[in-house]
């Protein structure tokens, strides 16, 4: 669908995409932990949906003003209430969104795309993860590239983040012969060849929810 508003995403959007990804983690809380086990301590998806959990609510808390004021809200949540690498990861992502985005109730699809680089920025800020270190890099920087490509190319919102979740799917299954050089799956070495990052999985829930709840009607 094209049209006036299509391709702006409102404030209730923005919190649907937190929402959303907070329920794929609840769902596939088990299955990033058995990720996690084979390559890690086992504490990935029980990392992300306690720090999910607290953040959906301290919005239901107090609904806030801005996107500024939501995505600072969840990244402190998760930099406060996530364990592991990914809770200053994931924390830092979503305070880099929210400070670019900021104190407005609406974006629109340059808009968001620009604030979820930054956050992608971010991330590499904090971890400097580079491509093919097996992290939530891999399918988070293709996923941002896609959108930002789609968005170029004159596509709607909801076909670039389509495109985008397809990227960071492709970019979590290319994870799986890589050989980690960040984190604690580094400490294996060769072994953590052949094993599907946790982190990069995690990542595709995101960016899969992104494409859900801001991918406009009739998506999926
Ligand atoms: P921990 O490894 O501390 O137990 P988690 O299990 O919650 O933390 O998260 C592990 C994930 O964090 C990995 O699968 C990887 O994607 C990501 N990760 C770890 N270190 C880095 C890093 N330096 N940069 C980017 N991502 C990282
Ligand atoms: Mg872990």
């Amino acid at each position: 669908m094209t049209g006036a508003g299509a391709d702006t995403v409102d404030l209730d959007a923005l919190g649907g995409w937190i929402r959303e990804f907070a329920r794929l983690v609840g769902e596939h809380r088990d299955e990033l932990t058995r990720l996690d086990s084979a390559i890690g301590d086992a504490d990935h998806g029980i990392n992300m949906d306690r720090g999910m959990t607290a953040a959906i609510a301290a919005l239901d808390a107090a609904a806030p003003a801005s996107a500024a004021a939501l995505f600072k809200k969840v990244g402190m949540t998760l930099v406060s209430k996530t364990g592991g690498a990914s809770g200053p990861l994931y924390g830092t992502l979503f305070l880099r969104v929210g400070a670019t985005a900021g104190e407005v109730d609406e974006l629109d699809g340059p808009g968001f795309a620009k604030a979820l680089r930054a956050g992608l920025d971010g991330v590499v800020a904090r971890g400097k993860p580079e491509a093919g270190d097996k992290t939530m890099f891999d399918a988070l920087a293709p996923a941002v590239d896609a959108l930002d490509a789609g968005l170029d190319e004159g596509a709607s919102l909801g076909a670039a983040l389509r495109a985008a979740s397809a990227a960071a799917d492709a970019g979590r299954d290319a994870t799986i012969p890589m050989q980690a050089r960040k984190g604690r799956a580094s400490y294996l070495g060769e072994r953590s060849v052949g094993h599907q990052d946790p982190g990069a999985t995690s990542v595709a829930l995101l960016v899969a929810a992104a494409a859900t709840a801001l991918g406009g009607p009739g998506q999926r």
